[in-house]
């Protein structure tokens, strides 16, 4: 049996893209191979993807409660099923357990293990940097929603991922997808230009989401303006929106 390792298990309001304001339940996975310049993801949890790692998950202990205990890693299918579980409100809606990193496709081989058993009680949101195209397809049909970022290089300060971007984008096909790029005030119109026609050589109806990086990231607004109306000019949706949960104070 494979195990996680996971560094945060929450319920929340999902703050990124059109489904921004939703409660999730959000498990955060350890382990990033991309360093963006934006990040806000601790370094340690970026770095501590091996299962030999000993940091504990910090796992909210109720629905109602804010508060959070250590549970050992890595955790089992079916602890990770229960500490989920524990989160859900009662009603008649199909809770959303959003799978967030760090990149969650670094671990695939557990994800393979454990969504087929909670894929008929959860609807399964995925955040991912949409680099791991070979991961993707092997979750097809366990996914309901990807949420792919499609990374800038002048926004990351990385080596451009456009052709494994491109991959992605076909690899995703079948679950809910839209794609989210992070801008900041290095950004450069021909990535925004790139990442428009990038997505509407895949499917020109995708909604593409551009996403203002905050503090010292923060990008001047006429510039975001901007990059929405060059895109607009080659997809249907192009939608300027910030990260909700961090204007409500949310985790
Ligand atoms: S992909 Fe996400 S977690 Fe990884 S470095 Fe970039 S912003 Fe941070």
């Amino acid at each position: 049996m494979t195990a996680g390792m996971i560094d945060e298990i929450f319920a929340s309001v999902q703050g990124e893209g059109p489904w921004a304001g939703q409660r999730h339940i959000f498990v955060r996975f350890m382990g990033c191979d991309l360093r963006c310049s934006y990040c806000d993801t601790p370094e340690p949890v970026k770095v501590h993807a091996g299962e030999g790692q000993q940091q504990p998950c910090r796992a909210q202990v109720s629905a109602a409660s804010f508060d959070r205990e250590p549970v050992p890693n890595p955790i089992a299918p079916a602890v990770l099923t229960s500490l989920c579980s524990r989160l859900v409100l009662p009603g008649p809606s199909r809770p959303v357990v959003s799978l967030t990193g760090g990149e969650p496709l670094l671990h695939e081989v557990f994800l393979k293990e454990w969504l087929p058993s909670v894929h008929a009680r959860f609807i399964i949101y995925l955040e991912t940097s949409g680099i791991h195209h070979e991961n993707m397809r092997h979750l097809a049909g366990l996914v309901d929603v990807v949420s792919m970022d499609i990374k800038l290089p002048s926004s990351t300060r990385e080596r451009p991922r456009w052709e494994e971007h491109g991959t992605f984008l076909s690899a995703a096909g079948g679950p809910m997808l839209f794609v989210k790029a992070v801008v900041t005030r290095t950004t450069s119109d021909d990535d925004v230009d790139t990442a428009a026609q990038l997505i509407a050589q895949h499917d020109r109806r995708l909604t593409f989401v551009i996403q203002p990086a905050g503090g010292t990231f923060a990008p001047d607004p006429k510039d975001v303006l901007r990059f929405q109306h060059h895109a607009l000019a080659l997809l249907d949706d192009v939608r300027v929106l910030p990260q909700v949960h961090k204007v409500l104070g949310l985790p």
